[in-house]
């Protein structure tokens, strides 16, 4: 286990014992509402962590449990993490960055980053002694914690919205997961918080409002994304790190990698990092120089799993310290990157996940990014389980006679491919 100290708040410093704390920094409260990140022993860490030591270690986000809430042993693992980081060179070239990069994860075990969070959170909830634990969630993250729930052997109770896809609805049951709806988003967090005060319950998504963020130790998780990246590249950051953004804590989280990995000595510089937004809780308070983030309106968008309109303090100041950025991109532009990546990398995104990509071809357009620069894109999960993409079933296959000839001239017809 990592040799936690302590909690501190990302926003004030203070640092709190190590309990659990899922409500965010006491201090800054109500003012800001700001979560808190485990700290851990450097020196302790140290001791056994080194790139040389890493490179023994199982491909899974766990070869750093310095760095984790929990021993390794005592993790509740499904293999997540050590996710590829794909270079795309046809796709780079076309959107005028030679030097992209894709660390791809769909790959994870329920097919999308949030198994990282899921992961930590449940292995601490085990650990803590939890008997049920209880997530709000229209998609990805419910789905997460269905499953890494079961593998923990916990009841999970999943809070989700009359409008969360079918598809992701029925995944969740088939891990055992109990799922009900609320008619507006706000309400699950309020049941949330009583189920958590009340029942005794152990969260892994946020719950308070305003946002303070996901479970502290579950968002240190996504840490192991920065890490990997600094890894894969032989212990180099790179020079930009695009994320699609909701709340912003997968980015958080990666920026909060790429920092102690530099804090270590592993690598020598910090990537600036990018959050693709839809409806812009972040590029509003970037542009308006706000302290604080506020909501911005929101609606339906085709990117559903980011369709936020608040986003959390945290992820604001990564975007801070990085001297990074953040910026929109509407559903059309979304689905044709979506139909792009696939075209020409073989990879299916889910299309919140191409967010970044159609972002950082404008940042490319404007100067922001360099032709020579080294751009990772984070590719936070599956098309295949994607209710965008599902829809297109009702698009018939073409049927053909078994003959050449008319075969050729189908092809030709339909696709203007010709033989
Ligand atoms: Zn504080």
């Amino acid at each position: 286990m990592g040799s936690i100290v302590g909690l501190r708040c990302v926003r004030c410093g203070e640092l709190f014992p190590p309990a659990d704390m899922f409500e965010g920094c006491s201090v800054c409260a109500p003012e800001t509402r700001v979560n808190i990140v485990p700290v851990y022993d450097e020196q302790e860490v140290s001791r056994t962590l080194s790139p040389e030591s890493l490179s023994r270690r199982p491909a899974s986000m766990w070869r750093y449990y310095e760095l984790l809430p929990v021993d390794s042993e005592h993790c509740v693992s499904l293999g997540e993490g050590m996710t590829p980081l794909v270079a795309c060179p046809k796709l780079g070239i076309h959107l005028g960055i030679p030097n992209l990069y894709i660390k791809d994860e769909s790959q994870n075990p329920t097919g999308s980053f949030k198994d990282r969070l899921a992961s930590a959170a449940i292995s601490v909830g085990r650990r803590n002694g939890a008997q049920t634990v209880v997530c709000s969630s229209t998609g990805n993250l419910g789905l997460a914690t269905a499953a890494y729930a079961a593998r923990a052997g916990l009841d999970c109770v999943v809070l989700t919205t009359t409008a969360s896809p079918p598809m992701m609805q029925m995944l969740m049951r088939s891990y055992g997961a109990m799922i009900v709806a609320t008619l507006e988003k706000k309400q699950r967090w309020m049941l949330m918080k009583a189920c958590v005060d009340e029942l005794g319950w152990f969260p892994v998504s946020n719950y308070c409002q305003p946002l303070v963020g996901s479970n502290p130790y579950g968002v240190d998780g996504y840490k192991t994304i920065g890490l990997e990246i600094c890894e894969q590249l032989n212990w180099n950051a790179p020079d930009v790190i695009a994320s699609p953004s909701a709340f912003g804590e997968g980015l958080w989280g990666a920026w909060q990698g790429c920092v102690v990995a530099r804090k270590l000595g592993f690598t020598q510089s910090l990537p600036r990092m990018v959050a693709a937004e839809v409806f812009g809780p972040l590029t509003n308070a970037l542009q308006r120089e706000l302290t604080d983030v506020e909501e911005v309106p929101s609606g339906v968008t085709v990117a559903y799993s980011v369709g936020s309109g608040v986003a959390t303090y945290q992820a604001l100041h990564a975007l801070r310290e990085s001297h990074g950025t953040a910026g929109r991109a509407d559903d059309d532009a979304l689905l044709d990157m979506q139909r792009l990546l696939a075209k020409t990398e073989g990879i299916l995104a889910e299309t919140a996940s191409v967010l970044p990509l159609v972002l950082l071809a404008k940042l490319r357009d404007s100067e922001w990014i360099r032709e020579d620069e080294v751009v990772v894109a984070v590719l936070t999960s599956a098309g295949i389980k994607d209710p965008v993409l599902i829809e297109d079933l009702d698009n018939e296959v073409p049927r053909v006679e078994p003959d050449l000839r008319k075969f050729k001239e189908a092809l030709k017809e339909i696709y203007a491919f010709t033989c």
